[in-house]
């Protein structure tokens, strides 16, 4: 077996380390079960996970976060043996598809230890990731090897000068020498998420959308949503899918695709290129109805919905039974019954009523 780095939780060779590990191995190595059991009492069924491994990032992007943010404490955070703990059982319970988000996913010191066992999980079936990108350069390879299938990367604009007010921090070449690095590394796929933003980068949409084609990428448009208060960075910011497409069809022949990449994005076909053109329109196409979806916080709250305050909180359970699966199965098929039918982001635009950040939340 080759020399693999310990997650930074675990003290190797200190007893609290054997025995978290072998712990570990017994809920990996166990059968799946009761799958089907994370069926909400809406009748849909939950099988992809979203999974915040840190509340941190380098970027402060406008929509997402307030300009002065205060960070977790590390002990409230999951640790990384948590993280998989958590995963596991969700894949024994018939989850197939599990995202790896943030914040910044690329902060989290070892995240490739909690990758590779993730991608290992009997049962599962993708293993994906959203990134900023400015780490990607370094870690597009090994991301690849460790069994990440699908990349996205948050790109809102190509304007150097624009990115950094939307981000107010970002570099924007080094996002593009991750991207470069993404698609060097052969991801199944690689997609550029972009989110609109009026009179900040609806212009450039057009723009971007070439930039994908001429990389042989997809690209999703994604609606702003109401999370967390960021002054005044919403207030007449909302630009729809819609008029998106309006806009792209002056450009390019657009023609629907009933293709699905498992999450909300639909998805448009432009003849003769590689590229889908996806948008994900939680205010103008509600698609609450086929919600498949969960979504986990670095501080393993389990929240189903992302538009309602309503969670499950994982981390006193799985601190409370270290050795025990059954109370956390248990909190897991509870966090079913509190699944919201559908979220009203429409009526809260500028007064937010889900106080959480997205880059708490994990998008
Ligand atoms: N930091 C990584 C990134 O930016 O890709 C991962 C976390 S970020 C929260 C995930 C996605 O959520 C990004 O594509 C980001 O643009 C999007 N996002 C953040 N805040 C949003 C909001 N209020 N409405 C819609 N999308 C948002
Ligand atoms: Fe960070 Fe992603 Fe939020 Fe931007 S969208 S502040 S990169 S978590």
């Amino acid at each position: 077996m080759r020399n693999e780095p310990l997650p930074p939780d675990v003290v190797a060779g200190s007893p609290a380390g054997r025995a978290t590990l072998s712990s570990r191995a017994g809920a990996l190595d166990g059968p799946r079960q009761e799958p089907g059991s994370l069926i909400d009492k809406y009748g849909r069924r939950v099988s992809y996970i979203r999974l915040s491994i840190t509340d941190r990032c380098d970027f402060r992007c406008n929509y997402c976060m307030a300009e002065e943010m205060t960070f977790l404490p590390r002990a409230q955070v999951l640790t990384l043996e948590e993280c998989l703990r958590v995963v596991s059982t969700f894949v024994e319970l018939g989850v197939s598809k599990v995202r790896v988000t943030g914040g910044e996913p690329l902060l989290r010191h070892n995240v490739v230890w909690l990758l590779e066992r993730i991608a290992r999980l009997p049962g599962l079936r993708e293993l994906v990731m959203t990134t900023n990108g400015s780490q990607l350069e370094r870690f597009a390879p090994t991301l690849r090897a460790a069994g990440v299938g699908r990349i996205n990367v948050s790109l809102d604009t190509l304007q150097p000068e624009r990115f950094r007010q939307i981000t107010r921090v970002g570099d924007l070449t080094k996002v593009l020498r991750g991207l470069d690095a993404a698609q060097a590394a052969g991801f199944d796929r690689v997609k550029i998420n972009t989110v609109m933003i009026r009179k900040l980068n609806d212009d450039e949409l057009m723009d971007l959308v070439d930039f994908a084609v001429g990389r042989g990428i997809d690209i999703s448009f994604i609606e702003q949503m109401p999370l967390g208060d960021v002054g005044d960075a919403r207030d007449n910011r909302f630009f729809s899918s819609d008029e998106a497409l309006a806009r792209l069809q002056t450009r390019h022949v657009l023609v629907p695709s009933a293709e699905s990449s498992g999450g909300p994005a639909r998805y448009w076909r432009i003849p003769g290129q590689q590229t889908r053109v996806g948008f994900i329109s939680p205010h103008s196409h509600n698609f609450c109805d086929s919600c498949n979806r969960v979504r986990i916080t670095a501080r393993g709250e389990l929240y189903p919905c992302l538009g309602s305050n309503d969670a499950v909180q994982l981390l006193p359970v799985l601190r409370a039974h270290p050795a025990e699966q059954q109370p956390l199965r248990a909190a897991i098929i509870d966090g079913m019954g509190i699944k919201a039918r559908s979220h009203d982001f429409g009526s809260q635009m500028n007064s937010p009523q889900v106080v959480r950040f997205m880059s708490m939340t994990g998008g």
